[in-house]
């Protein structure tokens, strides 16, 4: 897979406030976050090239999420990806954020070709293990065939995504996979 559309899972544990670029200070209370963004290209710019970045906890921060991503109370947990050769990001943001508490304003949307508010949805107090299954079901209505991939529990190996597990085409997790 190259290109395509993901959400990555982010566990925030504490509550944190953190500085976002150009955004300032934001707090983000404890709980379960996705952002959702597009891969259209290749190395760095495929989807195995951005969520191993997304997974890096060490990087010079470039986009909100690296922001976000380098606060010690938060780690990407995990990715629901999908192949899709048309830029389908801002399609599966609006049907993410139909299961958020709420999202975080103007997070990762400044260059969204369709004004989104946000690219950045909390679910609230729930464990990533309960949201995959939801954010999998978001992917099956908009006929996107989805993968789950894990980050490891040390998040700072640089090829995190080949270390991965890929889980089942399906988006079901295994059973005996341990999902904080
Ligand atoms: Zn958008």
């Amino acid at each position: 897979m190259t290109t395509g559309v993901y959400v990555v899972l982010i566990g925030v544990y504490p509550s944190c406030v953190a500085k976002i670029g150009s955004l300032g200070l934001i707090r983000f209370e404890k709980g379960t976050y996705g952002y959702v963004g597009s891969a259209q290209g290749r190395g760095p710019f495929s989807i195995e090239g951005r969520l191993g970045r997304h997974f890096r906890k060490h990087k010079a921060p470039r986009w909100h999420i690296d922001y976000l991503l380098r606060n010690k109370s938060a780690r990407c947990v995990a990715g629901v990806i999908a192949s899709s050769k048309t830029r389908f990001e801002c399609v599966l943001n609006r049907s993410v954020q139909n299961l958020a508490l709420y999202s975080i304003r103007r997070f990762g949307s400044s260059d969204c070709r369709e004004a989104c508010r946000s690219h950045l949805t909390f679910f609230g107090e729930v464990k990533t293990a309960e949201v995959i299954p939801l954010v999998t079901r978001v992917f099956q209505s908009l006929h996107l065939r989805s993968q789950v991939v894990l980050g490891m529990p040390s998040s700072d190996c640089d090829n995190s995504v080949h270390a991965a597990r890929r889980l089942s085409f399906t988006g079901e997790a295994e059973p005996n996979a341990t999902i904080p």
